[in-house]
């Protein structure tokens, strides 16, 4: 039997004139990750995107699964397709549909016809439909007002599509139609999620990492890259910038005051993400910070770190308890990785007593026992670049 897959496009549908790059921009992300699981043919037409196998080699199940994860969609349905006449339709609903309906009690049948030459009209095929359904399925009952599941037939111009129920999508905006953000990614549970919840609104991310090697180890940096990979299931191909902090900290301890050390580090770390951004393009930063959830993150701690940034910076976790970001990361599947004890520059040298009401001009005094400028400088020409591929 033949299936393919039907997706069914969001809020992209309501982009009047910009919906044919919008579609354009989802099909291309779908096309490439479908290169990767056979070959496919997909088109889009009337809001919904069709997935078509082309030989019996293509992996339609591990295409469905990625599809799963890809911004744009909403809904999609696993579909048969069979010839156009009620002796196909029948042998394909009754080899197809009861897999959907296990489980369920209800369901009502739903038939449209494009093709008007063919001969029964819409009502007559439902009725049909759900005769096949209640005589092959025990137990189920019709319910055309609240049904638990919605079994479709469609009579195209060159055949007929039979489907029962849709899984959800990923929703959002396909990735790449929102412009480009630098994600400040740590080793932990809520800048991963950080990315995703930016890339759900159709930015595609790049992201930087602060390392303080030796004091964090190598195992910390590859952690990060293992969080980028799971992001970048979602997010797409994406890069991670690798800064090394180890000098400016050395610094920081020996001519700063050890409560404003955390802060500094921020600080530094904001304009020299700032510095990257500019240079890739990207249009915000990102990052992962919910308010009061440590001392850097209080309004005074977040209003003497954030001018260092000249973009807009984007903090999707800011009003989010602990435990709805450990639920996204669950979902999204870094919160495993996340977990792994290993360092991060922030917690190395850490103040014991951190200020979480500091004045900026204090602030601005401490920073200027340093060469700060020099110091980003440095920072950026030790940069390298890890590129960081969907994997399937
Ligand atoms: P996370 O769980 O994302 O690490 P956190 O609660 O540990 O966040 P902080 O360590 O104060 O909070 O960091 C706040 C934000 O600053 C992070 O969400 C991240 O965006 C950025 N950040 C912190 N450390 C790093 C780092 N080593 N590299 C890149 N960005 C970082
Ligand atoms: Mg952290």
């Amino acid at each position: 039997m033949k299936e393919i897959l039907l997706c069914k496009l969001g809020e992209i549908v309501l982009k009047g004139s910009n919906r044919r790059y919008f579609e354009d921009t989802l099909c291309r992300t779908l096309r490439y990750r479908a290169k990767h699981f056979g070959s496919f043919e997909i088109t889009s037409s009337q809001s919904t995107i069709t997935i078509e196998p082309k030989d019996e080699f293509a992996d339609l199940d591990g295409m469905f699964e990625s599809v799963q994860k890809v911004f744009g969609i909403v809904g999609i349905s696993r579909c048969a397709v069979c010839e156009k006449s009620m002796e196909a339709i029948e042998q394909t609903v009754r080899e197809y549909v009861p897999q959907f309906l296990v489980g369920k009690s209800t369901f009502k049948v739903v038939a449209k016809r494009s093709d008007k030459r063919f001969p029964l009209d819409s009502m007559d095929i439902a009725r049909e439909v759900g005769g096949y359904v209640l005589s092959c399925v025990p137990g189920i009952r019709v319910d055309v007002k609240t049904p638990e599941i919605v079994v479709q037939v469609e009579i195209r111009e060159y055949g007929a599509y039979v489907h029962a129920g849709q899984f959800k999508g990923a929703g959002g905006m396909p990735v790449g139609t929102n412009g480009k953000a630098l994600l400040l990614l740590s080793g932990g549970i809520d800048s991963p999620v950080a990315g995703y919840m930016i890339a759900k609104r159709g930015v595609q991310l790049e992201a930087v990492h602060f390392e303080s090697f030796p004091y964090t180890s190598e195992m910390a940096r590859e952690k990060v890259f293992t969080l980028a990979r799971e992001v970048a299931q979602y997010a797409g191909t994406f890069t991670v910038y690798v800064v090394s902090l180890t000098h400016i900290q050395e610094e920081l301890v020996k001519n700063c005051e050890e409560d404003y050390f955390t802060l500094l580090l921020r600080r530094y770390m904001m304009a020299i993400a700032d510095k990257i951004a500019h240079r890739i393009g990207c249009g915000a930063l990102i990052t992962g910070e919910s308010l009061g959830q440590v001392a850097s993150q209080t309004m005074q701690a977040i209003g003497v770190t954030d001018p260092l940034s000249t973009l807009p910076v984007f903090r999707p976790c800011i009003g989010m308890d602990k435990e709805e970001i450990v639920q996204i990361a669950r979902k999204i599947g870094t919160f495993e990785t996340s977990i792994q004890p290993y360092e991060d520059c922030c917690t190395v040298f850490t103040p014991k007593h951190p200020k979480t009401r500091p004045e900026l001009s204090k602030v601005e005094e401490q920073q200027r026992r340093l060469d700060f400028d020099a110091l980003v400088q440095e920072a950026l020409d030790s940069s390298y670049v890890e590129y960081i591929p969907v994997e399937f």
